[in-house]
């Protein structure tokens, strides 16, 4: 049995698919007016799991991920930057792309861009105003009248009547926090501090809100139901609260039927975020020869739904965690027979029981250890387990540094902790004879092929 945690019930629900020849799934995507940092892969890292956990269950499934190349920060960066909005936003899609990549995290089925559906959104807010849910302000903006939406607060947990007597008009920017809970902005009338940003359309000359992006390009792409929808828990409220009331506003069905989010990354117990300044990019970590495929497994080592704090240290220790598997693996020799059943079962269990990828990872470990499996099914049911973990063991043959380079770093590492530099200098002119590169780095020695 498939069972996720549903953030609409509160409960944790067995799984089931509207047409289970295609899961349709959507996943908020980045905002890209900068580098994401690491807090914000871990959704992304979230939703590739869920999806590979899906298709391991033999699901098919359709998965759209948007790009948020409109809203409030992106016309602020690219104007500060004298750079047109399509020429700045296009820049870190490409960055986040890569990144993606270097995570193992699979392509969606398609990226969907906000700039590229402004009519989509244009034709949901036009029926939302014949609904009379919607209405014009002076300025000539359009924002959602949630009075008029009976469900509203349901997903967050938000009372009506607090957020009635809390609500003291309307909010035009897209990001705001409970508190602020109030009528809010479907279409935005141009004003000064858009610059050259804006459409021309029967809804004035102004461009979408945040909110409105994700309903239109769910819709239109996934249809007017669809099976799962996640991002991480900040996007729960305003973000999630409001694509519901826009999408069952419109059409009176139910949106989405499972809603899923994960937990935050934390440094020093506060959230990891880019207006804390105590964020790290993928590039922090590759900067410190650190592969990006050790922060996924890092991550995995928690369930998507607690929190968990990020410390360079423990980072490491994945690090040596993951190396071992690597090795272990390596060392099953190179033919691949059987998947075990058995194993495959209990692995199965774990990770469609919400995704439980710790008891999944302990269940990894004892497989390779179990000496009563031949290696060669071992390697099978590693392989097989890969599917859903993405640490890339299949490919790792020609990465794995060879045992007797390894015995010379590690002899190079003894000879530094003793500061015989002179040694150390030897060991490494000896490594790179052998065609490897030893650099030394915050974090202890790193080895690359040369
Ligand atoms: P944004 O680009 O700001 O819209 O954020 C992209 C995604 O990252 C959203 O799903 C956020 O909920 C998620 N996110 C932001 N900060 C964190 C964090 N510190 N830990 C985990 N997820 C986060
Ligand atoms: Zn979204």
């Amino acid at each position: 049995m498939l069972s996720f945690y549903n953030t609409l019930s509160k409960t944790k629900e067995e799984f089931i698919p509207i047409n289970k020849n295609e899961v349709t799934f959507y996943s908020c995507g980045p905002t890209v007016y900068n580098y994401p940092h690491i807090g914000n892969y871990r959704a992304y890292v979230f939703a590739d799991i869920l999806k590979r956990v899906l298709l391991y269950n033999g699901y098919p499934v359709n998965h759209i991920m948007n790009i948020t190349d409109i809203d409030d920060k992106t016309i602020r960066d690219s104007i500060k930057q004298g750079k047109t909005l399509k020429e700045f936003t296009e820049y870190y899609t490409l960055g986040f792309y890569e990144d993606c990549k270097e995570l193992n995290i699979l392509p969606p089925s398609k990226f969907t861009k906000a700039t590229d559906y402004v009519s989509e959104m244009v034709s949901l807010v036009e029926i939302l105003l014949e609904k009379g849910i919607a209405y014009k302000s002076e300025d000539g903006s359009v924002y959602y009248d949630i009075k008029k939406f009976p469900n509203y607060g349901k997903l967050s947990n938000l009372v009506i009547e607090e957020q009635k007597e809390n609500a003291s008009g309307r909010i035009k920017t897209d990001e705001y926090d409970k508190e602020n809970a109030q009528d809010f902005a479907l279409w935005k009338a141009w004003d000064l501090n858009d610059g050259d940003v804006f459409w021309e359309t029967s809804l004035g000359k102004g461009r979408p809100g945040w909110h409105i992006e994700c309903s239109a390009m769910s819709m239109t792409n996934l249809g007017e139901q669809i099976d799962i929808h996640t991002g991480g828990v900040d996007n729960i409220f305003p973000h999630h609260e409001n694509e519901i009331a826009q999408s069952e506003g419109a059409t009176d069905k139910k949106f989405v039927n499972y809603w899923l989010h994960n937990e935050w990354v934390l440094v020093d117990g506060k959230k990891m975020a880019k207006s804390a300044g105590n964020f790290f990019t993928l590039r922090d970590l590759i900067d410190k020869g650190i592969d990006p495929v050790v922060y996924r497994f890092w991550l995995l080592m928690a369930n998507y739904g607690t929190r968990v704090n990020f410390v360079w240290d423990a980072l490491k220790a994945s690090e040596v965690a993951l190396k071992r598997l690597q090795r272990l693996y390596l060392d099953l020799g190179n033919e691949v027979g059987e998947v075990n059943e058995e194993y495959k079962k209990k692995f199965k269990n774990h990770v469609s029981d919400d995704l439980d990828t710790p008891r999944a990872l302990a269940t990894l470990w004892s497989l390779i250890a179990d000496e009563n499996i031949i290696p060669a099914d071992r390697k099978a049911t590693m392989l097989d387990f890969d599917k859903v973990l993405g640490l890339g063991f299949a490919n790792l043959e020609q990465d794995v540094i060879p045992e007797d380079i390894q015995k010379l770093v590690e002899a190079r590492e003894v000879a530094r902790k003793n500061k015989d530099f002179k040694l150390a200098d030897e060991l490494r002119d000896e490594i790179k004879s052998l065609g490897y590169e030893v650099k030394d780095t915050d974090l202890g020695q790193k080895v690359l092929k040369i």
